[in-house]
């Protein structure tokens, strides 16, 4: 059979094309390879130091604080006398306005919770009450984390409806404790004027038993009627979550 199409020599012209177009061809393909080896042989590129990006700037930049909103999940904690808004609640939203304040001065944060739950799980080891599961799971994030701090957020209550006023709790004999209690102690009473002004205490918690220094702040009384109806807004909850992150942030600087 014959080719329908004779077959006619190409000129020199249209080889030289041919011949181009595959250098173009090859030289393209050594070229982005060359340009991918550089790229894999490269160093990663620097860390930016632009300030509030890879490097945390700030006084608390290059601690880490453990904050523990007190309670969750199946453990509600205290009733607030008039709302009956479960203490949990206060616990967690304070501490998410907490976080917040600690990260903007440069404090790397970590959370027991971000929401309505225990740190419980199962089986549960025998002879550990499920609360004491729920705190030993705390502290075990804590040692993990290897923080620096903690903090431990709650609200309290008595049985007389008179007694009001935030109050800060540290562990007895821990020197880090105490001086982080008084300044948070001080830095609430600057800034929420209460009635009645506390002073920091040393108290028997779980929470506290930790060799860094470690405070549990009662934010205030859901069991006192004019300071419940405060904890319940938004604003003066950051206002507490603000004024412990000034005593935190006067603690570092008393120790430097
Ligand atoms: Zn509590």
């Amino acid at each position: 059979m014959k080719s329908s199409k004779p077959i006619v020599p190409r000129t020199i012209a249209e080889r030289c094309v041919t011949l181009a177009a595959a250098l173009i061809v090859l030289f393209g393909g050594l070229a982005a390879a060359a340009a991918w080896r550089a790229a894999r042989d490269a160093p990663p590129p620097p860390a930016s130091t632009a300030a509030g990006e890879d490097a945390p700037t700030g006084p608390l930049s290059g601690l880490t604080i453990l904050i523990d909103p007190g309670h969750g999940g199946y453990d509600g904690g205290a009733r607030a006398r008039d709302s009956g808004v479960l203490e949990k609640q206060l616990n967690l939203a304070v501490s998410l306005q907490l976080e917040q304040a600690l990260v903007s001065q440069g404090a790397e944060v970590i959370l027991t919770r971000r929401e309505d739950v225990d740190l419980t799980s199962t089986p549960r080891p025998s002879g550990l009450t499920k609360k004491r599961q729920d705190m030993q799971a705390r502290i075990d994030l804590a040692t993990a984390n290897q923080v620096d701090m903690v903090i431990s957020v709650h609200m309290n209550e008595y049985r007389s409806r008179s007694e009001s006023g935030p109050q800060v709790f540290y562990r007895e004999g821990s020197d880090g404790g105490r001086l982080l209690a008084g300044c948070i102690q001080e830095a609430l009473i600057t800034a929420l004027q209460p009635a009645r002004e506390r002073a920091a205490l040393p108290g028997d918690y779980f929470i506290l038993q930790l060799d860094v220094p470690s405070v549990l702040v009662e934010c205030g009384f859901i069991s006192n009627a004019a300071e419940e109806k405060l904890l319940l807004t938004e604003d003066y909850q950051a206002r507490v979550a603000d004024a412990i992150a000034e005593g935190v942030v006067e603690f570092v600087r008393l120790g430097q």
